[in-house]
Order: structure tokens, then sequence, then C-alpha cells
């Protein structure tokens, strides 16, 4: 189990026995979890340790043991920022084949195995899909970092990997890393997910659309690290939302305007519209031009038909300046309504929600301002996930333990509240 610190053990430590009985009977699924942020502090020492051996010149910051005890030791962070030159020292702890093998066992121990001192208790939860990035280095390629993790994966029949897409990779590493995703998925090999993730300031999307598309298409789910600080801009959200994922993570930042465009969450006479009726279908660059044409001929067959037999068809004539126009406004919003009745009925992508990581990030003030509040109240599903288990000092039942402890120290949630949100992650997992 890992080592659960600040507002998630207190919310823990308000819970009675029996309410934590309950959250570790509760068959839960971790949606997103990054492995180089979930790797037990005792297994990073193990690292550091036998890094040490193997090299005579440390490439580690002289000050990585005591960085590493003081998470350990619950030593509080000034800043999440303190936390940040750990990564490094993780990457370059993780650079080997076997010690990528070492991290991943544990990870997946750790979440899906009782605790070894206690090993009738209970684990972290009941099924993981675990994300990271591949990275080449001078010991292995992106192919064998895969296949490491996979093989890892592999030994448990409940975990999946989700494979990330690096904001800040050149195209042709996208290209490597998604053809990698559906190769192996193509060879029977345990990858569910492709997912958009790091700097959210960084990186042109629009260059990845055509790779994500066709990692959906190879029958991948997609996730997306999306608005996750208020500098992510309406623009690229809405391009992002227009991509269909699957799931998006965090989705802190998105405005009541791009939500109500998007989901179908409110009322549809409350809705904003889901393009702008000037959208041009006619144009042959659209993709609904196609549709647009065969609309556009059944209006103008119907205005003509009309305008021979009854006034009204004559009105319609009168008050456009030829048939063709009143047909082609016609067809025009025509599609303009389906579309939009077609993106709000439908579209409910789970949101990745990881409240201590939002806290400590200080990307959200409160849990009273937290944006879950919105999509409990808009009956929108949503997935309780962990993000980085190590820097954030929770675990995926302490996150749970946030939802059912009493206001402030949680959400105050009642337990059927809670069972029904474990059972939205379950449903929203991806296909193996
Ligand atoms: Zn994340």
């Amino acid at each position: 189990m890992p080592i659960v610190a600040g507002l998630a053990a207190k919310a823990l430590d308000s819970l009675s026995s029996e309410d934590i009985s309950f959250l570790q009977d509760l068959p839960k699924a971790e949606l997103h979890a990054h492995l180089n942020g979930s790797i037990p502090v005792a297994t990073l020492l193990e690292l550091v340790n036998a890094h040490s051996t193997h090299n005579s010149e440390s490439d580690l910051a002289p000050d990585i043991l005591t960085r590493i005890e003081n998470l350990e030791s619950g030593v509080p962070l000034a800043d999440i920022s303190d936390f940040f030159p750990l990564f490094g020292a993780i990457y370059a702890l993780t650079s080997t084949p076997d010690a990528l093998a070492t991290a991943t066992r544990a990870v997946l121990e750790d979440f899906l195995c009782p605790p070894p001192q206690n090993p009738n208790g209970a684990p972290q939860c009941q099924y993981l899909e675990l994300r990271t990035t591949p990275r080449s280095t001078q010991y292995m390629s992106r192919r064998k970092y895969l296949t490491t993790v996979l093989s890892e994966i592999e030994k448990f029949s409940n975990a999946a990997l989700i494979v990330c897409i690096d904001r800040r990779m050149s195209v042709s590493d996208v290209i490597e890393c998604v053809d990698l995703a559906i190769e192996l998925r193509g060879q029977g090999r345990r990858v569910v997910g492709l997912d958009l993730c790091g700097d959210p300031n960084k990186g042109d999307i629009e260059l990845f659309k055509p790779h994500f598309s066709k990692g959906k298409a190879a029958g991948l789910g997609v996730t997306l690290h999306i608005a996750e600080t208020n500098s992510n801009t309406v623009s690229e959200s809405i391009a992002l939302l227009n991509w269909r994922p699957d799931r998006l993570g965090h989705a802190t930042f998105l405005s009541d305007d791009v939500k109500s465009q998007f989901f179908a969450d409110i009322p549809q006479s409350e809705a904003a519209p889901a393009t702008s009726a000037s959208t041009d279908y006619s144009s042959s660059d659209h993709p609904l031009h196609a549709e647009f044409m065969t609309e556009y001929s059944l209006q103008l067959a119907r205005i003509q038909r009309k305008s021979t037999v009854d006034a009204e068809g004559r009105a319609m004539l009168s008050s456009h300046l030829d048939v063709d126009k009143g047909a082609r406004r016609a067809a025009q919003k025509a599609l303009y309504e389906r579309e939009k009745e077609v993106s709000r009925s439908r579209y409910k992508p789970c949101i990745e929600i990881c409240l201590t990581s939002n806290l400590l990030c200080k990307t959200v003030s409160s849990l009273d301002t937290h944006h879950i509040r919105y999509y409990l109240k808009n009956d929108h599903p949503v997935a309780i996930c962990t993000d980085d288990t190590l820097p954030f000092r929770t675990s995926l039942i302490a996150e749970y333990a946030l939802l059912l402890a009493e206001r402030p120290l949680g959400l105050g949630l009642s337990r059927a509240e809670v069972a029904r949100l474990a059972q939205m992650a379950m449903d929203a997992r991806f296909r193996a």
C-alpha cells in the first residue's frame, strides 16, 4: 500500500471501521495511474542501491536518497514542484529493462495484491489500467520498453496498458508510439488505449489528431489530459473534444459553454448550439458535404413541389431570391439540427477525477469547489483515480475516503453514491 498523508489521510482517519471495510470491499477500477509516479518508496530505494552498484559514476542528484527518504517519512512537500526533480531520478533509475520490470512489478503488486503485512487484506483495486510513455534509453528501444512493461502486466489477469503520447513528442515519435501500440495489440498483447499527456502548455495537438484517429480505428480506447490548467484555451478543448475521446483526464478547466456544447448533461432547451449555425456544410471541404448534398436535393424537390400546389410553397419561393437558395438554407438548418442532436444526445465521456492530485497541484482550491460536483449533479460518468500515488501520497482507497468523509474533510457522499461511482469506473474500462 502506498504511504498516505495529508488530506486523504485525514479523510481516511475520520471514517468508521465499517466505512473503511465498505471501501475495501467495494470493487474498484483504477483507470488513471502513471507508472513512474506510482512506484512504491521501498522499490525506489532498492533501485537506487542497484543503480549505485552498477554505475561507478552516479548520474543521480547527490541528495536523491534524502528526497526519497523524506517521502517515506512523510516530510511534507512545501510545494508539488519539490517533487519534480525526483522524476529525472526515477527515469534514470528505470532506464534498463531489468529495473523497469522491477518497478512495473512493484506498481502492479501495490495496486492489485493485498498489502504484504496483511495477506488477507483487500488490494487497492480489482482492475488497473496502468499508463506510461514509452522511452528509448541507451539500454532499450521504445519497443523493448513497451514489451517489458507488458510482460509484467500480462502476469495479472486484471491489468492492462495505456500508451501515453507526450505533448512534447515530435510527430515522428508520435507515429512510432501509436504504431507500436497498434502492432502490439494486433499481436494479442494487452494494450487497451492511448493517452495524451505531458506539459499541458506544450505541443501542437492538431498534428497528433490523425494518429489518435488511427489508434481509435484499430480498437484502442482514447483518453486525453484536457483543460488541466487555466492556461489551456477553449479552442484547444473544443479541438480535443472533436476527436471524440472515450475518457477525459482531469477536465478541470472545461468551461460551462464547452460542457453544454458537447455533453448531454443539460436539458436540450438550455443548451448552447453544438456547432455554429453558420457552418458551411455546402463547402466541399466540410466532412458532412455529402450529407448536405443529399439533404439539399430533398429540400429542393420539396420546395419545388410545394410551390406548385399551395400558397405556403409560393410564399417560400418569394421569401428567398430563388428556389436554390431556400433549399440550401433548409438543408443547412436540417443538418445543423441533426448534428446538434447527435453530439449532445449521446456524448458523455467518463471524466477521470484525481482529487488529491488537483488539490496538491493547486488547480482546485478545495473539495467544495471541485469540478466533480458538476459531474455528480449532472449524472455524468466519472472514475475516481490516483494519478501519481508517490508524490501525492495517496491510494485509491484514500481517494474513495475523500468521497465518503463528511464535509469539509470529504464530499460527504452516501455509501450508495460511492458504490455507484465505483461502478461507473468499472463501466469505463477500455476493451481488451
Ligand atoms: Zn495524469
